[in-house]
């Protein structure tokens, strides 16, 4: 199975993430992949410098980040359209690398925009981890060293929380008064005899 887990930014993705490979499962982390598949993927380089011009790159061949950065955030539109180039080599690396996976029950792929970007169609199940929106912003003030304003930012350009939820398959509550060690314990256990009985 393909699993996919995602959640509000600070949520804890990353650190539930770690979890689940404590107990040998592979994760595919889709926002690094898609960090490093921007300046490595012929295909979708020659898209962003055809959509963006030859200066999206510098010469040296990396992503220009504050020339693009310029372009996508004043215009909805075109990060739209960036993110609908990015998407898809993300997901046929994700593909490829899930089926080089062996021996395991199943992997896992961490993305944000899950449900945004309609990568979840692609998959089995979601994950959904939680945290309120409080302790979310405290956690990446904290992390990045931000202020409240540009978590809040991040966050409006994010689904509704509970349109995610009701889409998920299972939640994980990590806001600090539940155990997160058992609650993946517990759901590895579940999706472990959910693909041994292959349902
Ligand atoms: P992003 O959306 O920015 O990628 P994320 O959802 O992957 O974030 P993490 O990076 O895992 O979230 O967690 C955000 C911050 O909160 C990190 O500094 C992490 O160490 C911390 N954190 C996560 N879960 C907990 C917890 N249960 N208790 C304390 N700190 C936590």
């Amino acid at each position: 199975m393909r699993i996919g887990i995602t959640g509000g930014i600070g949520s804890g993705k990353t650190t539930v993430c770690k979890l689940f490979e404590t107990l040998g499962i592979p994760v595919y982390y889709a926002d690094a992949a898609a960090r490093k598949l921007m300046v490595t993927d012929q295909h979708l380089i020659h898209q962003i410098k055809n959509t963006f011009g030859e200066e999206a790159y510098t010469p040296a061949g990396e992503l220009n980040r504050p020339y693009l950065a310029k372009i996508v955030f004043n215009n909805s539109e075109k990060l739209k359209f960036l993110n609908s180039l990015v998407h898809p080599a993300v997901e046929k690396d994700a593909r490829a690398w899930h089926s080089r996976q062996r021996h395991v029950p199943y992997t896992l792929k961490e993305a944000a925009l899950i449900f945004e970007s309609g990568s979840y169609r692609q998959l089995d199940r979601v994950i959904y981890v939680y945290a309120p929106l409080e302790t979310r912003i405290k956690r990446v003030m904290e992390r990045d060293k931000v202020q409240r304003e540009d978590v809040l930012a991040r966050v409006r350009n994010q689904w509704p929380e509970e349109d995610k939820i009701a889409l998920s398959d299972h939640v994980i509550i990590n806001d600090n008064t539940l155990s997160v060690i058992k609650q993946v314990h517990k759901l590895h256990q579940r999706l472990c005899s959910v693909t041994k009985n292959n349902v």
